[in-house]
């Protein structure tokens, strides 16, 4: 889950790294008590969760004669397609250089990656593109308490040592945070010092619960109610509504519609022993989603058992075509309860995803 800026800069504040004076406003005629904490001049930086805020004109700069004015713009503006809804007001920062520090995590080392450029400010993409020798990288075992020196000194190069502080910093947040990625950029030297002038954080999903998070803000209305179901539910951008039990038999479902040359439009596993009421609820919503063209069902009975498959996609009544594959447990009473209920079986997968992936053209 993404953290917005204000709420990441918390976090970094509670591990000593500096962060600009700043106020969460929810209104412009908020930023009047805020103003007084300020000084004369601030930055007002819209709180979406979405990157390149400035680029987008998400970032404003104001002083005590247009500060209201310049608030009551930017609420209402949209960034990237997202009402702004509440604003950061934080004091305005002389910078004289821009910095880029990030720690994410590398999936082909099993290693936290952590990367350094004295030519912060731009987003990293372009500067990876565009400059790739101003990148530097060190990449460290997540068991290693600390970034050890030698690796701060070729991450810096010739920045200033005291950087090397808010490296160590930043490691551990990453590490104590469960995150998978913690971003500061900028981080700016000031004539008053270094300052994390901009904060991004996001937390693995796995480990809400025990960062003390209790709902994914980041999941849509049809992902939390997976949730609710106990059901392992991910969106995607295809049009072939998937549900399979077990993790294996549906990921080997979105790869054959894939081989077969469709998309599919989301992965839900069902789990073990699901009964007809917890199919009907898959089929519902899967369903639900209105990109949804065509759903293939493909389960296996184990402790699951067919005839109650059969009769929790009855029982669902959608109004999209469904392809089951059914076998196991009770497959000759389910298949016959479909098929006498008029649905479409096929005795393997391939002809069933096969199905389904002409019928979604
Ligand atoms: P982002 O575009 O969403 O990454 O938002 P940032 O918080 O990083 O702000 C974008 C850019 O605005 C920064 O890279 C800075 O160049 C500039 N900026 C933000 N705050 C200040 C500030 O206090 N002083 C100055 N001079 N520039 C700022
Ligand atoms: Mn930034």
């Amino acid at each position: 889950m993404k953290l917005l800026e204000y709420e990441a800069r918390k976090v970094l504040e509670d591990y000593g790294i500096p962060i600009p004076r700043g106020v969460l406003i929810h209104s412009p005629a908020e930023l009047g008590p805020a103003m007084e904490t300020l000084g004369d001049r601030f930055v007002l930086k819209a709180q979406v969760e979405i990157g390149g805020r400035g680029k987008r004109g998400g970032i404003l700069v104001a002083d005590r004669s247009n500060g209201p004015a310049v608030a009551g713009e930017l609420f209402s503006r949209e960034i990237g397609g997202i009402p702004v809804r509440e604003v950061l007001a934080v004091e305005y920062l002389e910078i004289q250089e821009e910095y880029y520090l990030s720690i994410a995590i590398d999936r082909s080392t099993k290693n936290a990656l952590i990367l350094f450029s004295d030519q912060g400010g731009v987003d990293i993409e372009t500067l990876a593109r565009d400059s790739p020798g101003a990148l530097r990288r060190a990449s460290i075992p997540v068991l290693m308490h600390d970034v050890p020196p030698f690796m701060v000194r070729d991450l810096l190069g010739g920045a200033p040592k005291e950087l090397g502080g808010i490296i160590n910093r930043l490691y551990r947040v990453f590490c104590e945070k469960d995150a998978l990625l913690a971003e500061i950029n900028p981080l700016v030297a000031t004539p008053r010092g270094i300052f994390a002038a901009d904060a991004k954080l996001v937390i693995d999903d796995n480990a809400l619960r025990r960062q003390g998070i209790s709902q994914n803000r980041d999941l849509t209305e049809r992902e939390r109610e997976a949730e609710r179901h106990g059901f392992s539910y991910v969106e995607l951008t295809g049009d072939i509504g998937v549900i399979g039990n077990g993790a294996g038999l549906t990921m080997a479902t979105l790869d054959l519609i894939e081989y077969y040359g469709g998309r599919a439009a989301n992965f839900l596993d069902v789990g073990g022993g699901a009964d007809q009421e917890r199919v009907m609820h898959a089929v519902r919503l899967v369903a639900g989603d209105p990109t949804v063209k065509v759903i293939v069902v493909n389960l296996l009975g184990g402790i699951t058992r067919c005839d109650e498959v059969a009769r929790g996609i009855i029982q669902a009544g959608i109004s999209q075509p469904v392809i089951v594959r059914l076998a196991g447990t009770n497959e000759k009473e389910g298949q016959e309860i479909l098929r006498q209920a008029g649905y479409r079986m096929l005795d393997s997968m391939e002809h069933a995803v096969k199905a389904a992936v002409e019928a979604a053209r």
